[in-house]
């Protein structure tokens, strides 16, 4: 992409009603824009971001075998009356009524629907497990929506649905799902911990939320320091491995690591005291097994191998897909800009042109873009007639992780600069030297 095309716009001041960086910087560098409390539309960079995470997501659900699909944003209320849950949501649920006066809702979550579609076509244990999963915009509409994206209203949702015949399958799919979301929050350059949670209205108190530490989190957490040396990392994980991925749940959550709803004192003072830690931390996930909750309300039942109706186990799992946007921010940026982590980037590299209209500066460019290019890398080049202060201020801003700086006097003896946005180190080589090192960076990112 050209910027001299693109639709970026930028803004040079702070933005007085944005009180965390994130919000501020995704406002600032053209990612979203508020069209009512806690509803944003996402503008090119935004979106762009939003999809690798949606990506990654997607990616990491496919690894364990789980089954995409789509179910639309606007319920009938006649569900959730099967549920009981139509009263229970409050005025968190946004009601609307259609042309023929029938109650329908947008939905904050899909439980309902899915043990409805599970209910109309599935009979038998046979057809078990199944774990059915989409990622679709959900309107809650929140007391207190702020921070962006981080409290909106409107917010995109991975929210994954698994059904089984027995417990014990139950959580396998629970501890399978864990996993999951470990190694997703991981590709996005985030330490997330699993912490032992409430149900909430989903119900159920088999829970952990997945936590984010940052100073401008909404939870209060308490945890064992030492978890923060816990990864994931590339290890080969067979997910119907039920040994292994429980295995992974222990490791993850035998040290103590809870919110501020589940925190007690007497417990945390099991840990020595060197180690424990208070702090804040945004929820980017959570995971619930509920046990036959909505299969007894709504009749979810399996013949079971003795050919008589059993309820099935059910569990849901959320990853809040645009509150991710925010949250990697608030964990990656410094007074400059955003710091993108390569997994998630916007674009892979930018290239600046220090001297706009230079022919052998153009040319180089030129060329750079389109060997990025063809390795399959998306780059941003600042083709723009711009000082080159303002051109790096931009890309600041906007936190490509990497940038090739290409000026006059290096294309002269066969140089450009290749600069991390992290460190700020800057290294002189050739043009193809900084394409063949971007190739092997991204190699790397999977
Ligand atoms: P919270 O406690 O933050 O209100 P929740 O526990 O009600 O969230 P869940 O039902 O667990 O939310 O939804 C799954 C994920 O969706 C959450 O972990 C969070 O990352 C995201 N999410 C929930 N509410 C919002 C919101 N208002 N805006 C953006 N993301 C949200
Ligand atoms: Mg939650």
């Amino acid at each position: 992409m050209r910027l001299s095309r693109y639709f970026l716009p930028v803004l040079k001041e702070d933005p007085a009603d944005a009180q965390i960086a994130s919000h501020r910087l995704m406002l600032r560098a053209g990612m979203i824009r508020q069209q009512a409390a806690g509803i944003y539309s996402w503008l090119p960079l935004g979106w762009k971001v939003l999809k690798n995470i949606e990506a990654i997501v997607y990616q990491e659900q496919q690894r364990a075998g789980h089954i995409p699909m789509l179910m639309p944003t606007i319920q009938p209320a006649e569900l959730w009356q099967e549920s009981g849950r139509y009263d229970d949501y409050g005025k968190e649920m946004l009601r609307l009524s259609d042309r023929h006066g029938r109650d329908m809702l947008y939905g904050p979550t899909n439980e309902e629907m899915i043990t409805d579609i599970f209910r109309s076509a599935v009979n038998s244990y046979r057809d078990l497990p199944l774990t059915l999963y989409h990622i679709q915009w959900k309107f809650r509409d929140e007391t207190r929506p702020r921070f962006g994206v981080m409290r909106g209203r409107e917010f995109y949702m991975k929210d994954g649905y698994t059904f089984d015949l027995t417990e014990d399958d139950a959580k396998h799919a629970y501890n399978r799902h864990l996993v999951t979301y470990l190694r997703t929050y991981e590709r996005m350059g985030l330490q997330a911990i699993p912490m032992k949670a409430e149900g909430g209205p989903i119900g159920g108190d088999y829970t952990h939320e997945f936590l984010i530490l940052a100073d401008t989190g909404e939870s209060g957490v308490f945890y064992d320091a030492r978890i923060e040396d816990i990864r994931l990392g590339d290890r080969d994980i067979v997910y119907d491995d039920r040994a292994q991925c429980q295995g992974v749940l222990d490791e993850f959550t035998s040290l103590y690591a809870r919110t501020d709803d589940t925190h007690d004192e007497d417990v945390f003072a099991g840990t020595p005291a060197e180690h424990r830690r208070e702090a804040r931390g945004i929820e980017v996930g959570q995971i619930f097994y509920f046990g036959t909750k909505y299969s007894d309300a709504m009749g979810a039942t399996v013949q079971g191998p003795d050919g008589k109706p059993v309820p099935v186990h059910m569990g849901s799992h959320g990853i809040g897909v645009s509150r991710l946007v925010g949250a990697i921010i608030e964990a990656s940026h410094d007074e400059r800009g955003i710091v993108w982590p390569e997994g998630v980037t916007p674009f892979h590299a930018g290239i600046v042109n220090l001297r706009q209209g230079d022919a052998a500066t153009d040319s180089a460019c030129e060329g750079i873009y389109a060997e990025l290019t063809k390795e399959g890398l998306e780059p941003l080049y600042d083709d723009r007639d711009e000082r080159a202060g303002a051109k790096f201020a931009t890309m600041d801003l906007i936190g490509l992780p990497w940038r090739i700086t290409v000026g006059p006097r290096g294309v002269q003896n066969g140089k450009v600069e290749l600069t991390s946005r992290r460190t700020g180190e800057a290294e002189e080589m050739s043009p193809e030297q900084a394409v063949a090192r971007l190739k092997d960076i991204y190699a790397l990112i999977v």
